[in-house]
This record gives structure tokens, C-alpha cells and sequence, in this order.
């Protein structure tokens, strides 16, 4: 993975986690608040950290904001604010801007000025846990749009020893299996004469519908 700028803006428990984790990760990370407390707390954990307000077109210039391959806006209570720094970074020129909505209206607004990504950070969470809740077998959630899903669950015990055409995933769940991971290793895309053993992890793909079906299978 190539090492990218990234500069996060708004430090709240999103944008915190967010830059820590990709300058953990190896990247360069500029960390932007309105609040220099929050500035402060989270100098020591990344490569820059800098007060300025992110709606002053002159303060991002300044910064040379241009310069950053990646921006992501978690600025979550004032709407106002994140809409006029998602059309400033845009306007400037950076390449990917993400921005974490609050809402469907304010995600309308961010992708008609040119969000790259809006992303509602609660909403996914909170969507997993609840399958995760629905079936303990499932691990991992992840909505790819409103129709379709990858899942990543334990297979069941009655799913050993058969291979994937024997179980006929794609013509009786309407699934496709993308990876198994087994012992610590993933087999992506696996064989279809690939035999299932017991303790393996799927990785599938399916429409939503088609998952929800599956989950009542796994549970
Ligand atoms: P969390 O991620 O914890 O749920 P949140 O999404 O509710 O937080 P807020 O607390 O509303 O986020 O705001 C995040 C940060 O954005 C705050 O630290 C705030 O100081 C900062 N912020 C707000 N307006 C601006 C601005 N114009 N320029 C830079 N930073 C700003």
C-alpha cells in the first residue's frame, strides 16, 4: 500500500479514531480542529496536528490543504460547517473528499457539492451490531449499497465435509462465496470443489434479501 496525505477535520470521536488509526497504519496524517484543546490532545498521535477553522478558505490554502490526497470531514453537529469545508476542500482541488453525514438531507446537499463519499459512521455500526445480535454466527456486516451486502459468518456444522457446488450456495441462497478463511489464512475466491471443514469462516456476497434468508439458516 502506497503511503498517502491524509488530513482529517474534526476532531471528535470519529475524526480521532480515523486519523489515529491511519497514522498507525503508516500514513502521514494532518489532524485539523476549530478547538485547540482538541488539537492538543491529539498532537502527540499523529504526524501534524493544527488549529484552524476549516470554513476559512484562506486558512486551508495556508495549510496547503491542495497538497493532501485525502480529506476526511467528520464535523458532526454543525451541518453548516461541514457542508462549507466539503465545498472548500472540492474547490480547491483535493483529490478525495469523505464526509460523515448526520443525516439523509445533509448527505443529499454533500454529495450534490461534490462529496467524493458520504459516510454515516452510526447508522453502519449500528446495522451490524444488530445482525451480529440477529445471528452470533455472523462476524462481519458491511452494506455495500442499499441492495447488496457482504457477510462474514461461521459455517455451520452441517456445511462440513461438502464442497461448494455440493451446497449449492449460489441456486438455493443466490450467494457467491468471495473467501474462506481457515487457521489464520484466507483462500480467496476458493474452488468450487473446495470441501468446508469445520471452524472455517465464508466471506459471501449476496443481495440483502438473499442474506437476511441465509442468517436464519446460520443461526
Ligand atoms: P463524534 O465523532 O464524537 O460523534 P461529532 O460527529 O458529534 O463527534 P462534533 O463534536 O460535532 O462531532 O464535532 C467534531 C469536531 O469538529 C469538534 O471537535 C469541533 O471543534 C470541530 N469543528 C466544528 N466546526 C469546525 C470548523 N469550522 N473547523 C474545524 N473544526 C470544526
Amino acid at each position: 500500500m502506497s503511503k498517502k496525505q491524509y488530513v482529517v477535520i474534526g476532531l471528535g470521536r470519529f475524526g480521532v479514531s480515523v486519523a489515529q488509526t491511519l497514522f498507525e497504519l503508516g500514513n502521514d496524517v494532518l489532524a485539523l480542529d476549530s478547538s485547540e484543546e482538541k488539537v492538543q490532545n491529539i498532537a502527540d498521535t499523529v504526524t501534524h496536528a493544527v488549529q484552524a477553522d476549516a470554513t476559512d478558505e484562506n486558512s486551508l490554502r495556508a495549510i496547503g490543504i491542495r497538497n493532501f490526497d485525502v480529506a476526511v470531514v467528520s464535523i458532526g453537529e454543525d451541518i453548516q460547517a461541514s457542508i462549507m469545508a466539503t465545498l472548500l476542500l472540492k474547490e480547491i482541488g483535493v483529490k478525495h473528499v469523505i464526509t460523515k453525514a448526520n443525516n439523509a438531507m445533509h448527505a443529499k446537499v454533500l454529495r450534490k457539492i461534490g462529496a467524493d463519499k458520504v459516510i454515516f459512521p452510526e447508522k453502519d455500526m449500528g446495522a451490524r451490531v444488530a445482525h451480529n445480535l440477529v445471528s452470533s454466527n455472523i462476524l462481519e456486516y458491511i452494506e455495500l449499497s442499499s441492495d447488496y451486502s457482504i457477510a462474514e459468518f461461521v459455517s455451520p456444522a452441517s456445511w462440513s465435509g461438502k464442497n461448494l457446488i455440493e451446497l449449492q450456495l449460489r441456486g438455493k441462497y443466490g450467494i457467491n462465496v468471495v473467501a474462506i478463511k481457515r487457521n489464520n489464512e484466507i483462500d480467496v475466491s476458493p474452488s468450487a470443489d473446495e470441501e468446508i471443514e469445520s471452524g472455517d469462516i465464508i466471506v459471501a456476497i449476496g443481495s440483502i434479501e438473499d442474506l437476511n434468508k441465509l442468517e436464519h439458516v446460520i443461526e
